[in-house]
């Protein structure tokens, strides 16, 4: 690998700018490759196919293992989604056969492993959990290209259980989410919502996860304070993403300590 690709998310909190700018400190000491980043990785790499592969990765419910709807309206629907990215939101998808799709999406050139592409994007993703039968939102997918989903990082990680019982209480009363000082004020324990100020902070480590997997094809890290751990709940996210320090000693080596 020489060079990292990585795809803005323009409708999302992501600064994905300022994410480069990190990962390119990370690389430099251990690593010859460079950063660049481009815009909308479905704009720049559109193809006429690509509405119906989403419509064809959507997930029906959360214990169907078939997914896809390719009726007209839900094609149209993509084709909508795919040029104003700000009317999508609420759909989950396979993020295996997004993955599938974007791959084929880019040009035969770039698709070697000489450049890695990281491409941010404004969907939620899933992936079949075989052991118990049901979709599991992910933050990322690795691979070629690799998958950060915005949405993921707020719904994929799970949150304090209080957070869940407030929702359901506010919904009762009220028939829609709660707003964030509600859900700060009455829930203890951190956690990421919608839009949260510290997302481009948040998504660094899960950037780097698909370059350093592809670099040493070991996937995440066990330690709980790294940038590299895959962590499964939101106190989780916030000790690996967002304190110090940055990384686990061995990682840290190759790394740095920002
Ligand atoms: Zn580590």
């Amino acid at each position: 690998m020489d060079r990292v690709v990585l795809y803005r998310a323009p409708s999302t909190e992501a600064r994905v700018d300022e994410i480069a700018d990190w990962l390119e400190q990370c690389l430099q000491s251990s690593v010859d490759a460079s950063v660049v980043v481009r815009d909308r990785f479905l704009d720049v790499h559109r193809t006429d196919e690509l509405a119906e592969r989403f419509a064809e990765a959507r997930v029906r419910s959360p214990s169907d293992r078939e997914t896809g709807n390719t009726m007209l309206g839900t094609v149209r629907y993509e084709e909508r989604v795919l040029e104003s990215p700000d009317r999508g939101g609420g759909v989950l998808y396979d993020g295996l056969q997004v993955q599938r799709a974007l791959n084929e999406a880019i040009t035969p050139e770039e698709r070697g492993l000489e450049a890695l592409h990281v491409a941010v994007l404004d969907r939620a993703i899933g992936t079949w959990g075989d052991h118990d039968g049901r979709w599991h939102k992910r933050v990322n997918v690795l691979g070629q290209p690799a998958l950060v989903s915005v949405p993921g990082l707020y719904e994929a990680p799970a949150k304090p259980e209080r957070y869940y019982k407030e929702k359901q209480r506010h919904a009762l009363l009220s028939g829609d989410s709660p707003p964030r000082e509600v859900l700060e004020n009455r829930v203890e324990g951190e956690f990421l919502i919608e839009d949260d100020p510290r997302t481009t902070d948040a998504l660094r480590g899960y950037v780097l996860q698909p370059v350093d997997y592809l670099l040493r094809g070991t996937p995440f890290c066990d330690d709980r304070r790294c940038r590299l751990f895959n962590a499964h709940r939101h106190e989780g996210v916030i000790e690996a993403q967002l304190r110090e320090p940055a990384f686990c000693p061995d990682h840290a080596a190759l790394y740095g300590r920002n």
